[in-house]
């Protein structure tokens, strides 16, 4: 079932979106629309140069694309880290072309550009393994899908914007943006938001203070709430704690002084009693001095 969207608040988020993101240049065009594919898979996430230098490499080092699909995933990997690439490349070629034995019987990917764009997708989407992000770059770069694909990544981007319910499901997501979103518009919003949601919005430590969507994002209202209460709570923690240190600071001061007050009485009274003493003795002295004096005469 599709998402119910709100088409003012998408609109909104759409222009936003356009002002910071922007889709990245596409892959140069190849000779056959398999070899687009291939290249679609090494352009994605890589600079043109690495993808370039990959592209004319694999078709060095293979005879040809079947022989690339029946090698051992581990010596089209080496191909691919040889020029700065992701090696799990390696296993998505290797999994499309034999998609494509399989289905097509052929290396005739062009033969799906006949089929509606449902279709393609499900095509593609079909395929055990194949990352999101791949599956999205075969479909607009080479297959000019024009709907907005989404991803689990996505979804929870739109999940905490509120625009769908926290437990929408991609691919309900997908079918209700057909609504909202124009055709022509697909690529470069899915780029857009495949870009927020793994450079910004991700699963864990993401940072809604400085996110360029927090304007229209409900969770991230909530969130910027609770951080502000956090600090709050933290600054008034570090106060009374600061406070107590100074009392207890002032209390052992006090203690200090009323001790050195009491230890100089202590002192006081034992020079007089000492004081004392003495002259009780010299009275004594003096008392026995007389009766010797007294009884001599
Ligand atoms: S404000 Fe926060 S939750 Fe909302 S989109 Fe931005 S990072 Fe994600």
């Amino acid at each position: 079932m599709a998402e119910k969207i709100s088409i003012r608040k998408m609109r909104r988020l759409r222009s936003l979106l356009a002002k910071h993101y922007s889709v990245p240049a596409p892959p140069d065009p190849q000779e056959t629309t398999m070899e687009d594919v291939v290249m679609a898979v090494l352009w994605e996430d890589a600079p043109a140069s690495r993808a370039r230098l990959a592209f004319t490499n694999l078709t060095e080092e293979f005879v040809d694309w079947n022989e690339l699909r029946v090698s051992l995933t581990s010596e089209v990997a080496g191909v691919l880290a040889s020029c700065g690439l992701k090696e799990n490349k390696a296993v998505v070629l290797k999994r499309l072309l034999a998609k494509g034995i399989e289905e097509l019987d052929s290396f005739e990917f062009e033969r799906l550009k006949g089929l509606p764009r449902t279709k393609v997708r499900a095509w593609f989407g079909e395929i055990e393994g194949l990352p999101h992000a791949f599956m999205a770059a075969i479909l607009y770069y080479v297959y000019q899908y024009d709907r907005v694909l989404v991803s689990e990544d996505i979804a929870r981007v739109l999940q905490r914007l509120g625009l769908v319910k926290p437990d929408a499901q991609p691919r309900a997501i997908e079918i209700g943006l057909t609504k909202v979103a124009p055709a022509k518009e697909a690529h470069s919003l899915y780029r857009a938001l495949h870009q927020h949601a793994t450079g910004t919005c991700m699963r864990v430590g993401y940072d809604c203070p400085a996110c360029v969507l927090r304007a229209e994002c409900a969770h991230g209202k909530e969130r910027i709430a609770e951080i502000a209460a956090d600090k709050d709570a933290q600054r008034r923690a570090t106060a009374k704690a600061k406070r107590a240190e100074a009392a207890s600071k002032k209390a052992g001061k006090e203690k200090a002084a009323s001790r050195a007050t009491a230890r100089k009485a202590t002192a006081k009274k034992a020079t007089r009693t000492k004081a004392a003493g003495k002259k009780a003795a010299a009275k004594k002295t003096t008392t026995r001095k007389t009766a010797v004096r007294k009884r001599s005469r």
